[in-house]
C-alpha cells in the first residue's frame, strides 16, 4: 500500500513514520511511504500558497492551486489512490471506517493537510473522503493525518505480526464494544490486587471475565 502525505511540515512525520508498527509495517505488508512537500507546489518565487479569505475573517487560506497540484502529482504517481482531507466537515473517523480501508487491499492513500484557517473549499473537487477525528480543533491536519495512518496501517495483514490481535481490540467487533481491562506484573501494586480469577490458572473461568467484563 502507498501511502503519500501532502503537507507544509514534512518533517512532522519523521518519528511517527519511522517508529515500532509504522515502520515495520514498511518490511511485513510493504507499506510505502512518502511525503509531499506542498512548498514546492507554492506560487511565485515564494512559494505562497496562502491568501486572506474572500469576505474577510481571521487567519489565512490554503490556495487551490498549490493544493490541487501537489494532488494532482500524487495521483500521477499512483492513479487508483483515494484522496482522503481530514476536516471537522468530514464524517467521524471510526473502527468500522478504518477496518473498511485497510480491507481494501492495495488501494493507496494520499492524505492533503490543510494548515491555518483551513483550505479553498473549490480543492474538494479532487478529494475522495473527508473526515473529521473528533469535535475540537487541531492547528492542522498532520495529526490527523498519523492517526488515519497508524489505525489502517496496523490492520493490514501481517504488520502486528501476532504480537497483539487486532480481532480482541476496542472497536473491532463494533464502533462501540470495549475491550477489557488489562493487568500486569506486581500482583499487587499500592494496596491494589490484580482480580484473582486472571491468576487462577483456570482458561475457561478467565475467558468468562474477559468476556463479562467486555464493555
Ligand atoms: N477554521 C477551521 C474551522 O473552524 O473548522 C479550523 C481550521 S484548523 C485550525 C486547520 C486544519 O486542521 C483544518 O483545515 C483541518 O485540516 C485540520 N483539523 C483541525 N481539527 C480537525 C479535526 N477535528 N478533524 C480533522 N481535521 C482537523
Amino acid at each position: 500500500m502507498k501511502i503519500q502525505i501532502i503537507t507544509l511540515f514534512p518533517e512532522m512525520f519523521d518519528k511517527v513514520l519511522n517508529s515500532s508498527m509504522l515502520w515495520k509495517a514498511q518490511e511485513r505488508a510493504g507499506v510505502e511511504y512518502s511525503l509531499i512537500d506542498l512548498r514546492e507546489f507554492g506560487i511565485g518565487p515564494r512559494k505562497q500558497v496562502d491568501d486572506p479569505p474572500y469576505g474577510g475573517g481571521d487567519g489565512m487560506v490554503l490556495r487551490p492551486e498549490p493544493a490541487v497540484a501537489a494532488i494532482e502529482y500524487a495521483k500521477k504517481q499512483d492513479p487508483s489512490a483515494v484522496v482522503y482531507l481530514p476536516t471537522p466537515r468530514g464524517k467521524t473517523l471510526k473502527q468500522s471506517w478504518v477496518k473498511q480501508i485497510a480491507g481494501s487491499g492495495e488501494k493507496g492513500i494520499i492524505i492533503f493537510c490543510p494548515r491555518y484557517e483551513g483550505y479553498d473549499e473549490r480543492i474538494t473537487k479532487w478529494v475522495d473522503e473527508q473526515y473529521s477525528i473528533g469535535n475540537y480543533v487541531l492547528t492542522g491536519g498532520e495529526l490527523p493525518a498519523m492517526i488515519l495512518v497508524d489505525s489502517v496501517v496496523r490492520l493490514l495483514p501481517g504488520v502486528l505480526g501476532g504480537v497483539t490481535s487486532a480481532e480482541k481490540e476496542s472497536f473491532y467487533e463494533d464502533d462501540e464494544s470495549i475491550e477489557h481491562a488489562q493487568y500486569t506484573r506486581p500482583e499487587t501494586f499500592r494496596e491494589m490486587d490484580v482480580p484473582d480469577v486472571l491468576l487462577s490458572g483456570h482458561h475457561a473461568n478467565i475467558e468468562k471475565w474477559k468476556s463479562d467484563n467486555n464493555g
